[in-house]
Parts: structure tokens; C-alpha cells; sequence
């Protein structure tokens, strides 16, 4: 009989952001077809446990943490049959882990369904090596921002065989990513996963980080999410969150958006959201470098130093999405998109 390697993927305890871990299982081929994609299929695969006690999820005297497949796809990296499996933690008596936020974004999935939420997540990070982003000299800084967004060349762009790598890693793993940029910072870029739903697009972008992660070890380059990762004149790390309901893009739809925007105004939204936005906030939503302060909310078409911006696109055409601007790379997308879909209820 033959057997595969899958690679059982989960999120720990780490705080304020948590650490993706994973550790490989030997399993009975045969179960690909099944398994794939498919949520049901999914279950088929077998439970597994870990040491909760390493992870910050669990204490010593009661260490073991249950892993519980919930979706599942091609290893692009291994190849073959060999599968990345995405896990949901849960505690010994079977109950969902408090790190589990997987389970409220399901649970949002089924509660809002006929919403039909949308998201684009773009994910920004940023490549180090030993403590310094990708392209910084020794002891000191390269020359301004300017050149580096969507640079091309040599003096200007700093890791592109990590993102190349990555991407293709995505698409054959079959995951929603729609694009990929270098950014404002040297050593710094993002990917974007999108359109897809709540937890759908939360599955993604684990997964895509995963690969990053997996993929940068071999080039011996560490992925950062830190909101600041450089101090002084410099743009921060955000996950610029796009978002839509089905009443947003149909006829009609601007007027949706702008009451949604007026809700997520609402003093305890802000508040609400900002708890879940990603450590470090305050630090990179500062008024400067395209963001807007986190002591304001403000809303505009085109607006790139607003809380939340309404593309062009989507006013001229009277329909369409909203970006909120305001997440930090290092969040939790499962968090962020059950937030925004409950806004829209
Ligand atoms: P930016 O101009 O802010 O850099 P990007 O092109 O990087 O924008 O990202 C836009 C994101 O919006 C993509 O991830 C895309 O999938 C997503 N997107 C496009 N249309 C919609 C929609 N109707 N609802 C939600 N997200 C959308
Ligand atoms: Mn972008
Ligand atoms: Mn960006
Ligand atoms: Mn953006």
C-alpha cells in the first residue's frame, strides 16, 4: 500500500500574533480525490494531537491538543500526492480551543450566507536577514522611498525569487491568490487572495503564508508581519482587507457601501475593530505613509490616507467593494472577515 506525506498545518498560541506550526503525518494514499478542496471530504482524513504545552496552548499536566482537518490541498512543494492539510484545534474534551478563531468565521459562513461575502486580502510582509530588511546595507539604510513600489531592477527590488516561487506554489496548490507587488519598502511586499468567502478566504491565506514561510527557510530569509518592521520613514506592513456584499455589487450598490461605511463609523465598531486589527496599530496607522490616524475614522473615494477607501472604480460605476485600509499584516483574516460580514448584518 502505498502512503503520502501530509502535512498537518495549524495555528498556535503565540502572543500577541500567533505562529502557523506543522508537523508531517504518514497516511494511506487513495483519499486525494476525496479529500481535496472539498470541506466534507476533508473529515475523512484522520484526527491528530500535538503538544499543546510547547505551543502555548495547553499546560504541561494536561498537554495533548486535538488537530482536526478541515481543509486540505495539494503539497506543490512535496508534489505528488502529498497533501497540506490546514487544522482547527481543539481541546481534550473536544470543545473548540480559545485560539480556535476558525470556528466563529464558520460559524459566520453558515449565519450570513445570504450576504454572500467577499474578500480581497492584501497581504503585505516584509524579508529579513539577520534583523534587517531584504536590501538594507549593513549598519545603515538604502536611499529613500520611492523607487521600490513595483520597482524593477537590480538596486531597486530584493527577494523577487522568494515571491516568484511562492506564487507558483499557490496557483498549483489550487489557492485564490489574484496578484503579487513589490512595495513602498525595500524588502517588502505583498500578495493578494481574493475573491473569496469568510472562511474561505481565512483557509487561503494560511495556507499562502504557509507556503511563504516553507519557501523562504530555503533561501534562508525570515518573513516578517510586523506592522513596523522599520523604524523612522518608512511604510509600515498592512492587510489592506477588501470587502463586498451581494447588495454591493449589484444596481444600487454605492448607496449600501456608504451606509455600511457609516456603521463601521459607529464609535464601538471602531473600537471593536481596532482590538482585532493587529498588534502593533498604533505604530503604523500614524496619518503618515498612506495611512489614516487610528485616533480618526474617515471614509473617501480614491482616498489612500483614509480609514476606509472606496475605489474609483466602484463610484464611477455605482456598485462594487470597499477597502478598509486599517488592518495590520500580522492579523488574524478569519477575525477580520467575521467582523466585517457581522458590520453588514
Ligand atoms: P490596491 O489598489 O489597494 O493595491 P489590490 O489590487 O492589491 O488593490 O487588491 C484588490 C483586492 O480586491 C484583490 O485581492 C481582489 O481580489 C479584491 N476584490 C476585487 N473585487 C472585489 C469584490 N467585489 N469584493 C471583495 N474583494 C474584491
Ligand atoms: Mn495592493
Ligand atoms: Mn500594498
Ligand atoms: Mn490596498
Amino acid at each position: 500500500m502505498s502512503i503520502i506525506q501530509a502535512e498537518y498545518i495549524w495555528i498556535d498560541g503565540t502572543e500577541p500574533t500567533p505562529l502557523l506550526r506543522s508537523k508531517t503525518k504518514m497516511i494511506a494514499a487513495g483519499m486525494l480525490e476525496k479529500v481535496l478542496g472539498a470541506i466534507a471530504g476533508v473529515a475523512e482524513l484522520p484526527k491528530w494531537g500535538f503538544d499543546g504545552s510547547s505551543t502555548n496552548q495547553a499546560t504541561g499536566d494536561d498537554s495533548d491538543c486535538q488537530l482536526y482537518p478541515v481543509f486540505a490541498v495539494r503539497d506543490p512543494l512535496r508534489g505528488g500526492d502529498n497533501l497540506l492539510v490546514l487544522c482547527e484545534v481543539y481541546k481534550h474534551d473536544g470543545s473548540p480551543h480559545e485560539t480556535n478563531t476558525r470556528r466563529a468565521a464558520a460559524e459566520a459562513t453558515e449565519k450570513y450566507k445570504n450576504l454572500d461575502a467577499w474578500y480581497g486580502f492584501e497581504q503585505e510582509y516584509t524579508m529579513m536577514k539577520d534583523g534587517y530588511p531584504l536590501g538594507f546595507p549593513e549598519g545603515g539604510y538604502p536611499g529613500p522611498q520611492g523607487p521600490y513600489y513595483c520597482g524593477v531592477g537590480a538596486q531597486y527590488v530584493f527577494g523577487r525569487e522568494v515571491v516568484e516561487e511562492h506564487m507558483v506554489a499557490c496557483i498549483k496548490a489550487g489557492l485564490k491568490i489574484s496578484g503579487i507587488n513589490a512595495e513602498v519598502m525595500p524588502g517588502q511586499w505583498e500578495f493578494q487572495i481574493g475573491p473569496a468567502g469568510v472562511v474561505e478566504s481565512g483557509d487561503h491565506m494560511y495556507m499562502a503564508r504557509y507556503l511563504l514561510g516553507r519557501i523562504a527557510e530555503t533561501y534562508g530569509v525570515d518573513i516578517s508581519y510586523d506592522a513596523k518592521p522599520a523604524k523612522g520613514d518608512w511604510n509600515g506592513a498592512g492587510c489592506h482587507t477588501n470587502f463586498s456584499t451581494k447588495a454591493m455589487r449589484e444596481d444600487g450598490g454605492l448607496k449600501v457601501i456608504h451606509e455600511y461605511c457609516e456603521r463601521l463609523a459607529q464609535p464601538e465598531r471602531i473600537a471593536l475593530h481596532l482590538k482585532h486589527y493587529g498588534a502593533g496599530l498604533k505604530d503604523r496607522l500614524t496619518g503618515a505613509h498612506e495611512t489614516a490616524s487610528w485616533q480618526e475614522f474617515k471614509y473617501g473615494v480614491s482616498d489612500r490616507g483614509a480609514s476606509i477607501r472606496i475605489p474609483m472604480a466602484t463610484d464611477l460605476e455605482g456598485k462594487g467593494y470597499l477597502e478598509d485600509r486599517r488592518p495590520c499584516a500580522n492579523i488574524d483574516p478569519y477575525t477580520v472577515a467575521r467582523l466585517l460580514v457581522e458590520a453588514a448584518a
